[in-house]
């Protein structure tokens, strides 16, 4: 029968329906010595042995699951000493270890799934106060000028061909002011572009640098696509540095730099569903920036392969001296010697 060491006699009369406490781990190597850990950490916080019967511990956690009385417990163990059997339980809920089912409130399935759900349904309901600009093609522009509206950011704003998709009594807004000025206004840059052709990205990325705006750069090729860097000037990498370590693996970096400063052909671009999976992505990853001020694509990168059906992630990393955002000037003086700073007396 289960023996309770050290029990100092239960003080709580064992629960109708007991249930073993969530944050406890029952680790059972042997059959016949059951632990209860409430952190790996810690070591065992509990321990029950039985010496007589190698089935009972064993079986003992997944039937203590809120559902079940006692009678019912042992009858599946087909344990016959009813009273140890509530005595052990007893002592068990006497430490925590064990709740009563039946006053435990059941968390809803949803919110496994999210990380701060409470959080994140708070601010879906009041809206989320930031002037988001975005810039891009026509199509996945406005994809993501809807999405953002929809959600309930309170100022959104759209430059580019993405523009054109505006309809003027939608609660969204054409940016009219010059491109550095409408950067520096926003709280956050959506920038989508379809590739070959990268100059625009280049430009609003020096002005997001510049006014210290967060940049979430998008881009579509025909059969790929990329979300991230998230850009935050002066901590992540910017959209220069990426680009020159993505031209440092090139095989031919020359071909490479003509192919990013091509045009995009309008006629061979991508699948409208693969605009959307990119324009989903971003948006997705501009919300969570906005609602956490963190997010997957700052300072990373998820790369899709829509031919092959495949995602993968990579950190970006900030290039020292980068000529865009780095702080350090090109051409001071890097090495300095000890006659520079101390001079001997004579
Ligand atoms: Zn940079």
């Amino acid at each position: 029968m289960p023996e309770a060491p050290d029990s100092e006699g239960p003080d709580r009369d064992c629960p109708e329906r007991p249930l073993l406490n969530p944050t406890v781990t029952p680790l059972c190597r042997d059959g016949r010595t059951l632990h209860l850990v409430a952190n790996p950490m810690n070591g065992p916080s509990y321990t029950l042995r039985d010496e007589d019967d190698e089935r009972v511990l064993a079986k003992l956690p997944v039937l203590l699951d809120g559902t079940r009385r006692v009678e019912n417990i042992a009858r599946e163990l087909e344990y016959d000493d009813v009273d140890a059997l509530r005595s052990a339980i007893e002592a068990l809920y006497d430490r925590n270890l064990v709740l009563d089912g039946a006053s435990v409130e059941r968390p809803s399935v949803v919110g496994y799934a999210a990380l701060k759900p409470t959080m994140l349904e708070e601010r879906a309901r009041d809206g989320i106060e930031a002037t988001v600009l975005v810039i891009g093609p026509e199509r996945p522009g406005a994809y993501v000028l809807n999405d953002l509206r929809d959600y309930g950011v309170s100022n959104v704003r759209a430059s580019g061909a993405a523009a054109n998709a505006l309809d003027r009594d939608d609660g969204l807004a054409p940016a009219t002011d010059p491109l550095a000025d409408e950067v520096e206004r926003a709280g956050f840059v959506v920038a989508l572009e379809r590739l070959p052709g990268d100059a625009r990205l280049r430009e609003v990325n020096e002005f997001a640098v510049e006014a210290e705006t967060p940049l979430l750069v998008a881009t579509i090729d025909r059969t790929a696509g990329t979300v991230g860097p998230t850009i935050v000037p002066n901590q992540t990498a910017c959209y220069d540095c990426y680009r020159t370590r993505l031209r440092a693996n090139a095989s031919d970096p020359d071909r490479f730099d003509a192919y990013l400063s091509g045009g995009a052909d309008p006629e061979t671009g991508p699948l409208e569903a693969f605009e959307r999976i990119i324009a989903s992505y971003a948006t997705l990853a501009c919300l969570n920036y906005l609602l956490s001020g963190a997010g997957l694509t700052v300072g990373s990168q998820l790369t899709f392969d829509f031919f092959e059906w495949s995602i993968e992630s990579n950190d970006v990393l900030k290039l020292p001296r980068c000529p865009c955002c780095s702080r350090v000037e090109l051409g001071h003086q890097r090495f300095v010697e000890l006659e520079d700073v101390w001079e001997p007396e004579q």
